[in-house]
């Protein structure tokens, strides 16, 4: 019985990608440095893979910044503003399309699927030339073969990664990228060719689109592609491979027809219906199933019984040599390794499996199929005396623990969810009504400027949080140190004259886990750290228990701020739905239990913020958007317990506090009227990145009547913006939105900024609003 991994994280258990990366970028250190970091982490991951008994072991499944940037630089289809001229494509121009330069501006970004993981949006257009610019497949298949490993190279299929694209700037937004497929074709033959002169013997080819809702010409596309690509298989074996959610009947039935492939990866745990979908449908003779029993998606152990008779219903059908058993997809959604989490309980860890375990555990399901079970009973005389605990009664008895533990269940907070069901929450007035009261107290110009919350966190900060939590520095010395900061944040932000202030967030480290560590109901992790984009990385909490709030988290903070300004200062939180979508949440409840949960306490805090005399309430909802669901039959449902959760948070505050919520990098288009439901006084929106599609919305006629603040530059770039640059942003945005309801903010929080970007920055930003308040 065979194994699979559908791939594997890149960053390292300790993040050494990420290290590696800053310090080459900061002209710390040389490419060759990089490069050696980075093959370390492969050969060690391959190594492990080996050594637990995998035997379809991935490569290409590193990257230096993305998997989709990796495949735009293999087709050669490097925007011109790159200035590319041909070769193979180096750091100099994967960093410029990454990163933006001096000069040029950054690709886009977007979430890859429902994830936390950011992509880089390919630009293609209609005289798109692709070539073969880069043999990274390649040689990361011949690298591994070097240390003695057979691996299957991973690729982005062509019909994902051309639906994964978009028009690029010359040409019409009708532009389909799908029309370029013969042409991309030709590529990704010379890179199969490369890599069956080089040994290979499988490809696996990531198309994870296969789940979402597609049009039939757009199903047609994968009929065409790979018929088009089985003559260059001869001898080559390939298997496509979708995650995320059930893969539809139609594609199910167009996918599992192709001739010219091997088999067929699916996500089984996500997918909660493509179990009887094989089983009704059929599985082609002959073919491998890529079984994803394994959740790469979360940090919980399998429950390994269960597996395996999930499993053998499979083998019934698809042959006892033709089952693999795989992850659910790419274990680069969980964290590495649990080898490194030195302080979660025993109880709590024997709850837990990271990359690391699960491969150990795909390989112990393989093996349990094949009949070696690593249980051994000891008798005495044919009589059962002890039994030495395998790895699969380890497994049952942590399962069962997890299920009686009472660290899970907090009666009360279960009863007062449980009230909320079947009633609607919302504020009594209206929100032009609001807005009229608010402007009575807070005064504010039109065009108001703002940011969105953090401000740079330079290495002294770091440092002061990590000696306070380390017991190195006293809870005094820790609290004059912040205050210090958030004064010199307020300094500066009435220095260049914003409106409405923040404290910086300087006694963060991460915006969900800040709440986590005060609420009950989550764990911590040291080194749980998962790849968001680039080199940035999060620590998402474990949701393992009911949530309740002990007691005030940002009162103290958000007071202090506002004693030391007249100007409105923004109380600062995390949503639900955002704390939600950014940790590893329980699977043993729905999903909407958990956030309402997490509602009700928020909004003990926001009536305690207003209670302090805080004014003006941002609660953050960054993450709404992605927790969607890919299929559009489970959305209404996802978007009516998300943005009710929201509500729950706010729906008792006075119409005069005023409540602004942030939302980051995403497609609001196709949510705008939950946005609009969601009934905040003011949002906050990225822009600057995804090519002000947002404003296509409000141009096609959607009313909006509350504050709305497009970001006007975008932080995630080093790229100081211009005055000029930012009154034409600015001058965009009024054509489709009423002067008095815009707000003029960046995209995103500055944490991740430097204060030479953020000063230069934010002064031209508070400039183009003057010189526009004065032009109208
Ligand atoms: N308030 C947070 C910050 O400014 C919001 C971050 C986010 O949207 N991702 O950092
Ligand atoms: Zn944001």
């Amino acid at each position: 019985m065979a194994s699979h991994i559908v791939g594997y994280p890149r960053m390292g258990p300790k993040r050494e990608l990420k290290f590696a990366l800053e310090s080459f970028w900061d002209g710390k250190s040389s490419a060759d440095d990089l490069q050696k970091v980075a093959a370390e982490l492969r050969s060690s991951i391959w190594k492990q893979m080996a050594d637990a008994g995998i035997k379809y072991i991935p490569s290409n499944t590193f990257s230096y910044y993305d998997q989709v940037l990796d495949t735009t630089a293999m087709v050669g289809a490097v925007p011109e503003r790159y200035n590319y001229t041909g070769g193979e494509i180096g750091f100099d121009i994967y960093f410029s399309m990454a990163r933006g330069n001096a000069s040029v501006p950054a690709m886009e970004m977007t979430k890859w699927f429902d994830t936390n993981y950011h992509f880089i949006v390919p630009e293609l257009g209609p005289h798109t030339k692709f070539s073969y610019s880069s043999r990274k497949a390649v040689s990361e298949y011949k690298e591994a073969k070097a240390l003695g490993i057979e691996t299957i190279p991973i690729l982005i299929g062509p019909v994902t990664y051309l639906l994964l694209s978009k028009p690029s700037r010359g040409a019409e937004k009708s532009f389909s990228p799908l029309s370029l497929l013969e042409s991309i074709l030709p590529i990704y033959k010379e890179v199969i060719a490369e890599l069956k002169a080089a040994g290979a013997t499988w490809i696996q080819f990531d198309e994870p689109t296969l789940v979402m809702d597609l049009q039939s010409h757009q199903l047609e596309a994968f009929t065409k592609a790979y018929s088009e690509l089985e003559s260059s298989l001869d001898g080559l074996d390939v298997f496509i491979e979708t995650y995320f959610a059930d893969i539809p009947a139609e594609a199910y039935k167009t996918v599992t027809a192709l001739k010219g492939v091997r088999g067929f990866g699916f996500d089984l745990v996500r997918g909660t219906q493509t179990l009887d979908l094989i089983k009704t449908a059929g599985f082609p003779a002959g073919k491998y199933l890529f079984a994803g029993v394994v959740d790469g998606r979360n940090i919980w152990a399998n429950d390994l019984a269960s597996s395996l008779s999930i499993l053998v219903g499979l083998e019934a059908i698809v042959g006892k040599d033709k089952l693999v058993v795989s992850t659910s997809c790419s274990l680069m959604h969980t964290a590495v390794d649990l080898v490194n989490e030195t302080k979660l309980d025993s109880e709590i860890k024997s709850w837990l499996a990271f990359a690391a375990q699960k491969v150990v555990e795909v390989n112990a399901l393989a093996k349990a199929l094949a009949g070696e079970k690593d249980e051994v009973v000891l008798t005495t005389k044919g009589i059962p005396v002890s039994r030495e605990v395998g790895f699969f009664s380890a497994n049952a008895a942590a399962q069962s623990s997890r299920k009686s533990s009472p660290r899970v269940t907090n009666e009360e907070v279960q009863r007062d969810a449980a009230a909320l069901k079947g009633s609607d929450h919302r504020r009594p007035t209206n929100v032009s009504a609001r807005l009229d009261a608010q402007q009575k107290k807070l005064n504010l110009p039109i065009l108001p400027t703002t940011t969105i919350g953090s401000f740079p966190q330079t290495m002294d900060l770091r440092r002061v949080r990590r000696e306070y939590k380390a017991n190195k520095i006293s809870e005094e010395e820790y609290v004059k140190a912040i205050k210090e900061e958030i004064s010199k944040v307020v300094k500066l932000q009435e220095e260049f004259d914003i409106d409405v202030l923040v404290h910086g967030e300087p006694e963060r480290n991460d915006m969900v886990e800040y709440f986590g560590e005060q609420l009950s109901g989550f764990a911590f992790t040291v080194n749980g750290w998962v790849q968001s984009y680039g080199s940035r990385c999060v620590k998402p909490p474990i949701i393992y228990g009911d949530v309740s709030r002990p007691k005030a988290m940002t009162v103290f903070w958000s007071k202090t701020a506002q004693s030391m300004t007249s100007r409105p200062m923004k109380g600062m939180l995390t949503g639900p739905v955002t704390i939600l979508n950014w940790s590893f949440v329980r699977n043993d409840q729905p999903r909407s239990e958990t956030c309402y949960q997490i509602a009700l306490a928020i909004k003990k805090e926001v009536e305690d913020l207003e209670a302090a005399g805080i004014q003006v309430i941002q609660i953050d909802e960054a993450a709404l958007r992605e927790g969607l669901p890919l299929r559009k039959s489970e959305q209404a449902f996802y978007l009516d317990w998300a943005v009710h959760s929201f509500r729950i948070t706010n729906c008792g505050v006075h119409d005069t506090t005023q409540i602004h919520t942030h939302m980051c990098y995403s497609n609001f288009n196709d949510i705008i009227h939950s946005i609009i439901d969601m009934d905040a006084d003011v949002i906050t929106i990225e822009n600057s990145r995804s090519d002000e599609k947002l404003l296509s919305v409000f141009r096609e006629g959607v009313k909006y009547g509350a504050g709305i603040g497009p970001g006007v530059y975008d932080i995630h770039s080093p790229r100081i913006p211009s005055t000029e640059e930012i009154a034409d942003r600015i001058n965009k945005m009024l054509a489709v939105l009423e002067t008095n309801i815009l707000w003029v903010n960046p995209d995103c929080g500055l944490k991740t900024r430097k204060y030479g970007e953020v000063k230069p920055a934010l002064s031209n930003m508070v400039a183009a609003a003057k010189l526009l308040r004065s032009q109208l």
